[in-house]
């Protein structure tokens, strides 16, 4: 069944840890949207120059062209009044504007797309993504793979040894982890080695 939403704007949320799938997830709506032929715009934050300076990319490569902005406040004046589909990777890296920019878009009835972190390297919600999941009209969670047991995972454990809130990095900085394994801060690695085999605790008679 077709739903027929003429010129209607929405905020669809797809969230959860790093490795999860965001990224890819956000390629493929965003995929989908131009083969209905929507005019789509996609953006994402300056500060994640990781992978590609003006693509989106995913950890499995898959890649998209995406305008660069400092932050949430560059995107409006960048918009182009036609655009049907906005596309927004990092969110988490965006600043708190965000929340009322997706609203300004889905309520001049754009189709507002935007994949982030929930979570911080502490567990802790992590702006704005809780915001846009209380406003936004579609909520996906993607999980990855506990790279501690093979459990699904919802976290993001920071391996490196630092306490501010954004630390860009990928593979080797950050791994994802099941509620279990997860290790707020830097992990104390033998402390997990023993809970996982008990017999092999330095120390222990
Ligand atoms: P995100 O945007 O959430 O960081 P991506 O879309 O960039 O995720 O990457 C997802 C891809 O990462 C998966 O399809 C898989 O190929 C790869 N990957 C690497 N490590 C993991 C992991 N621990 N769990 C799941 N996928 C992983
Ligand atoms: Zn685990």
């Amino acid at each position: 069944m077709e739903i027929v939403t003429g010129n209607l704007g929405w905020i669809e949320v797809i969230c959860g840890p790093m490795f999860s799938g965001k990224s890819e997830e956000l390629i493929r709506r965003l995929r989908r949207a131009m083969i209905a032929r929507k005019r789509v715009q996609v953006f994402k934050p300056s500060i994640d120059d990781r992978y590609s300076a003006d693509e989106i990319v995913s950890h499995g490569d898959l890649r998209m062209r995406s305008d660069v902005v400092s932050n949430a406040g560059d995107i409006l004046p960048r918009i182009d009044w036609r655009t049907e589909v906005v596309g927004i990777d990092e969110a988490n890296f965006m600043g708190p504007e965000l929340v009322t920019l997706a609203g300004t878009l889905a309520d001049a009835g754009k189709q507002v797309l935007i994949a982030g972190l929930d979570t911080d390297y502490m567990g802790r919600p992590f702006s704005p993504i809780p915001e846009l999941l209380a406003l936004g009209e579609s909520i996906t969670k993607t999980l990855a793979i506990c790279m501690r047991c093979g459990n699904p995972a919802k976290h993001t454990q920071r391996l490196v040894d630092s306490h501010d809130l954004i630390v860009v990095g990928a593979a080797g900085m950050y791994e994802a982890r099941c509620r279990r394994c997860f290790e707020p801060g830097v992990p104390k690695q033998q402390e997990l080695d023993f809970l996982h085999a008990p017999a092999a605790r330095p120390g222990r008679a």
